[in-house]
């Protein structure tokens, strides 16, 4: 059984952005304290005891504190249940909480050289003790199972897989330390439980459904899909900012070629959107967007939510 919970499921800047004074960060910080929301990341186990983090995000320590599932065992003086982290890009949303992680415990970074090529180049990141912190490499379509931090297996088989993206906004016109072949910047995940053979994937960046990845979305038990923009012009037409969502990377929500209809009819147990940009009116629980996303039968997860495969 795959366990899957939900540390957060905002974009960058999360819900309240601490500059933002859109409606719904405005009414998160006043009489609806439960659209708040932290930056996207989940946490997988298939032991329940092991669990494996995928993103790191500067929220970090704020999910572990609300996280029971993830919280020292009770009677040991330091100990931590999380044996990796899978890491799909090198956003800072994605990579800064790697840096709450530094008292010593012992776990794996997984990562493409790419992304790793980015921490080694970011001295800071060498907080994290390659004595206690491995960083393996992980490839493009070579799927790959996690080791708990004795080495033995945790059951978990993890497929990472390229899709439409974009670098990371802040090496936008510069130089990649990785190198600036466009491989390995934004990967999805299929995340397998190896004893039932049930699957799920993770997508909290997409610029665009391909048939490709149609066919590799059917079957699964659940799907954890980039949900940014509810419109592609969102942000221009908010008045919040001058980029699309394409203009980032991330596919809309809505539209004809938006995620609700691309993945329309596809054989999908959960559809559940992650990375939900605070001016998404999605978020709204009376919104005619919330509406429509429910009725097409996506889910708008709360942080913390679990799910079981
Ligand atoms: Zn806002």
């Amino acid at each position: 059984m795959l366990r899957v919970v939900i540390l957060g499921a905002a974009a960058g800047g999360g819900v309240p952005q601490w500059n933002c004074g859109c409606p719904v960060c405005r009414m998160a910080r006043t009489e609806h304290p439960e659209l708040q929301s932290t930056q996207a990341s989940i946490a997988v186990s298939a032991d329940g005891n092991h669990w494996f983090l995928i993103n790191a995000s500067p929220d970090l320590r704020q999910q572990l504190i609300a996280t029971p599932q993830l919280h020292p065992r009770a009677g040991q003086l330091r100990h931590s249940p999380i044996a990796g982290v899978i890491l799909t890009n090198g956003e800072i949303d994605a990579v800064i909480g790697l840096l709450s992680m530094r008292e010593g415990s012992p776990f794996t970074i997984y990562a493409h050289a790419k992304v790793l090529s980015i921490l080694r180049d970011n001295s800071i990141f060498n907080v994290l003790n390659e004595k206690n912190v491995q960083r393996r490499p992980i490839d493009i379509d070579q799927a790959f199972e996690p080791t708990l931090p004795d080495g033995s297996p945790s059951g978990i088989e993890i497929l990472p897989f390229e899709v439409p993206g974009k670098s990371a906004w802040y090496l936008e016109g510069k130089a990649h330390p990785g190198g600036n072949d466009g491989a390995g910047d934004t990967l999805g995940l299929r995340i397998s439980d190896k004893a039932t053979g049930k699957y799920c994937y993770f997508l909290a960046a997409c610029a665009r459904v391909t048939d490709d990845l149609k066919s590799r979305l059917a079957g699964a038990s659940a799907v954890f899909f980039d949900g940014t923009v509810w419109r592609d012009d969102e942000l221009i037409v908010a008045g919040l900012g001058n980029k699309t969502g394409q203009g980032m990377g991330h596919i809309a929500m809505s539209g004809e070629s938006g995620a609700i209809a691309a993945l329309a009819g596809l054989d999908i147990g959960s559809k559940m959107f992650l990375h939900i940009n605070n001016s998404n009116p999605v978020l709204l629980r009376d919104s005619a967007e919330r509406e429509t996303a429910e009725r097409s039968g996506w889910q708008i997860p709360a942080d913390g939510t679990e799910i079981t495969l």
